[in-house]
């Protein structure tokens, strides 16, 4: 399924050379598509290249799924301190300084409550009021005690469970754009659903050209041209639920448990994809008014929030 495609690469047909062609490499991943678009001289290059990218996507997918019942993430117990692997740990430090610079907006141990979310997904109904407390008390990035200097984490509540769904797509778009770069492929985008990471502008232009789509709109409503960043957006264009006339996005809001009901699409550019995947789920939670500040203020170079008001 397509969790959402709201950046889209645009990208112009017949502007590479002979000797610098466009190649475009795609798998699901991660319940959504992934995409390598690079620039180069040599197809096998850039095959094996792709190749060897989509591998490391595969190996964070592997480690911190929540659908894969072997994955590492969902092997730990709460209770239980448990070291974890380099990959694992580099993902976790980023996430918990993600989730204390947003007070929590960017919560990854909201696993409980995302999982009745897509209970309510298919029923079609709201949890019951002592199900939700239940999943409520389980959930708390506070009660996750993470150690990065010796790689180890404890889930101190009963019944919690991390669900890294927020932050990993930029995470692995980053890993999956270092492997083109280090196989000779600095003109690389890599499009993880709708988080993108990108290096070098394509050969004979400026930038990569980055249509932003927050809303049912037919045409991005905006393009941008982005060079050696990321940008990711987060609101609830493909993922929610309607109950008695509300909608319900994916996201969380960690204060009710529920899904968010206000309407808002953040859309964040940042040098790296871990923060601005990071972010834009914050900036969502935070709400129209304070996304911007908050984005801003922890690392992004440019916020764009929208409401559906406007549309
Ligand atoms: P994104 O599309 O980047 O906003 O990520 C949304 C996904 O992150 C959801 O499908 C959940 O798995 C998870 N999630 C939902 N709400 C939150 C939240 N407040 N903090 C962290 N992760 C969340
Ligand atoms: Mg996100």
């Amino acid at each position: 399924m397509l969790s959402k495609i709201a950046c889209l690469l645009l990208v112009a047909a017949g502007l590479a050379s002979a000797e610098d062609q466009r190649f475009q490499f795609e798998r699901p991943l991660m319940g959504t598509r992934f995409a390598i678009t690079c620039y180069g001289e040599d197809e096998a290059a850039a095959k094996k290249a792709a190749e060897d990218a989509f591998k490391v996507g595969e190996e964070i997918n592997a480690i911190a799924s929540d659908y894969l019942p072997d994955s590492e993430l969902m092997k730990l117990k709460p209770g239980e301190a448990t070291k974890v692997s380099p990959l694992f740990a580099e993902l976790l430090d980023a996430s918990f300084i993600k989730a204390r610079e947003t007070e929590g907006c960017f919560d990854p141990t909201l696993g409980p409550l995302t999982k009745l979310w897509r209970e309510t997904r298919k029923t079609q109904k709201l949890p019951d009021p002592e199900t939700l407390a239940k999943a409520r008390a389980s959930c708390g990035w506070q009660d996750a005690e993470w150690n990065g200097q010796t790689s180890t984490i404890l889930l101190k509540k009963p019944g919690m469970q991390l669900d890294l769904g927020a932050i990993a797509k930029g995470f692995t778009a980053d890993k999956m754009f270092a492997v083109m770069k280090d196989h000779g492929f600095p003109r690389s985008c890599v499009a993880a659903g709708g988080d993108l990471r990108m290096g070098d502008p394509p050969p004979g232009r400026t930038a990569w050209r980055v249509g932003l789509q927050t809303f049912d709109t037919e045409k991005p409503e905006e393009v941008v041209e982005l060079v050696n960043c990321a940008v990711s957006t987060s609101g609830d264009l493909h993922q929610f639920v309607e109950i008695d006339g509300k909608r319900y996005s994916h996201i969380i809001d960690p204060k009710t448990g529920l899904g968010m009901t206000e309407h808002v699409a953040v859309s964040v550019i940042a040098p790296m994809g871990v923060i601005a995947d990071a972010l834009d789920t914050a900036g969502c939670v935070a709400g129209a008014e304070k996304a911007e500040a908050m984005g801003m203020k922890f690392g992004a170079t440019r916020v764009v929030v929208r409401t559906a008001s406007k549309h």
